[in-house]
């Protein structure tokens, strides 16, 4: 009840996965679905999102999967400067109990909301970099693949690469 979307939403959605999970994704806000499931990642994106996963061998529920806001805002338009803030502790206590060695935010919300850098995800998506003990590893949101079609090869690749970090880290 720390912003305005809490009045249109139907459910909240704090994410859901694997509290011991070395991987955690992060997405912009919840849409029709994941509002009336109270599930991230249930709708249309999320849907490629769970394939992305299976193709490099994840099920959901190996990974940890939330958005930076966890209410729908109304006709899903981009959540708006107060309410990523009013959400921010959120994600943060989310981000402590779950300790994951790699945050994967997805899309320009995400990457805004987590990385302290003025690019885009067209520049930052697929490069790994670290800030203390924890790597980033910056992708496109699943749903700009459903709107521009090359965009799925890219992301395709992007998780291949993220299989190739994740083995890489130590056990
Ligand atoms: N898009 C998001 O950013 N998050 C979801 O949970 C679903 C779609």
């Amino acid at each position: 009840m720390k912003c305005r979307l809490c009045e249109t939403r139907k459910n909240a959605v704090p994410g859901e996965g694997s509290e011991r999970t070395k991987v955690m994704f992060v997405g912009e806000a919840p849409g029709e679905q994941e509002d009336i499931q109270g599930l991230p990642f249930v709708g249309s994106a999320g849907k490629l999102l769970t394939e992305l996963l299976a193709s490099i061998g994840l099920r959901r529920e190996d990974v940890y999967i939330t958005n930076v806001v966890k209410c729908r805002p109304p006709n899903n338009r981009p959540p708006r400067k107060d309410e990523t803030n009013a959400c921010k502790t959120y994600l943060e206590r989310q981000l402590l109990l779950i300790a994951p060695q790699v945050i994967c935010p997805m899309g320009n919300s995400a990457i805004r909301s987590l990385i302290e850098s003025e690019k885009s995800v067209t520049d930052l998506h697929g490069i790994p970099f670290e800030v203390g003990n924890v790597t980033y590893f910056p992708m496109y949101h699943p749903a700009a693949a459903l709107y521009t079609f090359h965009l799925r090869k890219v992301l395709e690749e992007d998780f291949r690469k993220l299989r190739g970090l994740l083995d890489s880290l130590p056990t």
